[in-house]
C-alpha cells in the first residue's frame, strides 16, 4: 500500500458529538480533511447526503450565513426549519446567476 505523506485521522462520528472508539477514525490526505471540514464542518455523512441534496438544487441561492444555518438544521434533524430555509432561500433570476 502506498504510504501518503500527509495523514490526519478524521473521526466519522466527532468526539463532540459522541464518537470516540477506534472504529470510528479514518485517515485522510491533510488537504482532503482540511477541505471536508471547511465544506461540512462536523456534519455525519449521512447528514452530507441530505444537506447536498437541498443545497444542490439549480438555481437556488445560498449563502454562507444560509449554508451554517442549514448545516445546523440538517444535524438537529429539524425538518421544519429546513422546509422554511428552503422556502426563504430565493430562486434568483437566471439573469443574475453569474456574476459579470
Ligand atoms: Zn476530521
Amino acid at each position: 500500500m502506498r504510504k501518503l505523506k500527509f495523514v490526519n485521522r478524521h473521526h466519522l462520528r466527532p468526539t463532540s458529538r459522541g464518537g470516540g472508539d477506534r472504529n470510528n477514525i479514518v485517515y485522510l490526505d491533510s488537504k482532503f480533511h482540511a477541505a471536508y471540514h471547511f465544506l461540512f464542518g462536523n456534519m455525519l455523512k449521512e447528514e452530507i447526503l441530505l444537506y447536498l441534496e437541498i443545497v444542490m438544487t439549480p438555481g437556488m441561492t445560498w449563502n454562507h450565513k444560509l449554508l451554517y444555518e442549514l448545516q445546523e438544521a440538517v444535524k438537529r434533524r429539524d425538518m421544519n426549519r429546513i422546509q422554511t430555509l428552503v422556502e426563504e432561500t430565493e430562486l434568483c433570476d437566471p439573469e443574475d446567476r453569474y456574476v459579470r
